[in-house]
C-alpha cells in the first residue's frame, strides 16, 4: 500500500502554508469563509456571530471574559474586497467613577468597514486584513465595542460618591462630616436654585 495521501500532495511536498493551525480556527468563532462571495461582484450575505473576546476592555471597565459579543453584519463584495456592514452588541461591568460601585450596562456599535487583501502596491491603509478567501471579524468586533466602552461610568446619573472626609458611600449612608468648602459647589448649588449648606 502507498502513504495515504488524502490532501492530495506526496510527503515529500513543502508542508501548506499555516497561518491558523486547527485547534484555533475551531475556537475563532469570528472567522468566515469569503470564497462564493469574492467570486461575484456585489453578491451579498447576512452573517450572525457570537463569541468570547480576551482582554476587552477600557481604565475601569470590562467585557467579561464569559459574555459572548455578538455581530450582525451583512458582508458584500466589491471589486477590492468585502465591506462589513451591521452592528455589534456586548455586555460590559465597572466601577462608577463616583462611588466605585458596580455598574453594568450593554453597548451597541455600528459598524461599517471594509477588508482587503494585505501587500500589494495599492493596498487599502483602513481595511482590515481579507487573508485568502478568509477574514476574522474579531478585530472588528473589538475595536467597535472598545470605543463604545464608557469612559467613566456612573452607577447612575445622579450618583452622589463617597464622603471626601469618612469614605461613607453618600448613596446610602449619612454621615457628620463637614460639607466640603469648594466654592466649585456653591456655585453649582446656586445654578440649581438651591440654598447653600450651611
Ligand atoms: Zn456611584
Ligand atoms: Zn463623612
Amino acid at each position: 500500500m502507498s502513504a495515504p495521501d488524502d490532501a492530495g500532495r506526496s510527503a515529500t511536498a513543502p508542508p501548506p502554508p499555516a497561518p491558523v493551525d486547527e485547534p484555533t480556527r475551531v475556537r475563532r468563532p469570528f472567522l468566515v469563509q469569503v470564497a462564493a462571495l469574492r467570486k461575484q461582484n456585489g453578491a451579498a450575505r447576512v452573517e450572525h456571530r457570537e463569541g468570547l473576546i480576551a482582554d476587552l476592555g477600557a481604565v475601569s471597565v470590562v467585557v467579561p471574559e464569559d459574555e459572548p459579543v455578538v455581530l450582525d453584519v451583512t458582508l458584500s463584495s466589491y471589486p477590492g474586497g468585502i465591506t462589513a456592514d451591521g452592528a455589534v452588541t456586548a455586555s460590559w461591568r465597572g466601577e462608577c467613577r463616583r462611588c466605585g460601585g458596580p455598574v453594568e450596562g450593554r453597548v451597541e456599535a455600528r459598524v461599517k468597514e471594509r477588508f482587503a487583501p494585505t501587500g500589494g502596491t495599492d493596498q487599502d491603509e483602513e481595511a482590515y486584513p481579507l487573508t485568502g478567501d478568509e477574514l476574522d471579524l474579531e478585530p472588528l468586533a473589538r475595536d467597535a465595542v472598545l470605543l463604545e466602552l464608557p469612559l467613566a461610568p456612573l452607577c447612575r446619573e445622579d450618583c452622589a460618591g463617597l464622603c471626601p472626609t469618612c469614605g461613607a458611600n453618600r448613596n446610602t449612608e449619612t454621615c457628620d462630616c463637614a460639607p466640603p468648602v469648594d466654592p466649585r459647589w456653591a456655585a453649582l448649588d446656586t445654578l440649581r436654585g438651591e440654598d447653600p449648606p450651611i
